[in-house]
């Protein structure tokens, strides 16, 4: 079931040249409406409802109709991130109210080094990963 953009909510990012949602959904489904300032998904069949885009909204103006065994009729999930965790708020059916904070990330904001510390590999053609034979902790990677 597929996300959708709350109109009240959203504020169009603040006219910044991409929105976070299209910026963040890994199928290129979020739009933004630049006469009115209000994203929406513009193909709700191919969205495979990864929560991306409603975690990243700074607005909280997007949500995801849960399929029925994970969402009954009735209840919400929804998640807040911030700069360190998630806190995911379940409504249940029947009105009982659960969250659940978890921590996110080991590194603080923007100091995660893609490369892991390893040099950066160069030779496209080695059948090693580029961290190899570093992280193996041996002086050759052998092949036969
Ligand atoms: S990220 Fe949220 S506020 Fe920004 S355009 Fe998308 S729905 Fe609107
Ligand atoms: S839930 Fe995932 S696939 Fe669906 S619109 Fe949002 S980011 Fe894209």
């Amino acid at each position: 079931m597929p996300s959708f953009v709350n109109p009240e909510k959203c504020d169009g990012c603040k006219a910044l040249d991409k929105t976070a949602c299209q910026y963040i959904c890994p199928n290129d489904l979020m739009v933004l409406n630049k006469d009115l300032m209000k994203a929406f998904n513009r193909e709700p069949e191919m969205c495979w409802e990864c929560y991306s885009c409603v975690k990243i909204c700074p607005q909280q103006a997007i949500d995801v109709r849960g399929y029925a065994d994970f969402v009954p009729l009735g209840g919400s999930v929804v998640p807040l991130r911030s700069t360190d965790s998630i806190m995911w708020t379940v409504k249940f059916r029947n009105g009982m109210v659960k969250r659940f904070k978890f921590p996110i990330r080991t590194t603080p904001e923007g100091k995660a080094e893609p490369t892991g510390g390893f040099p950066p590999g160069e030779d496209l053609q080695s059948i090693a990963l580029f961290t190899e034979p570093q992280s193996l902790g041996l002086p050759n990677v052998w092949t036969k």
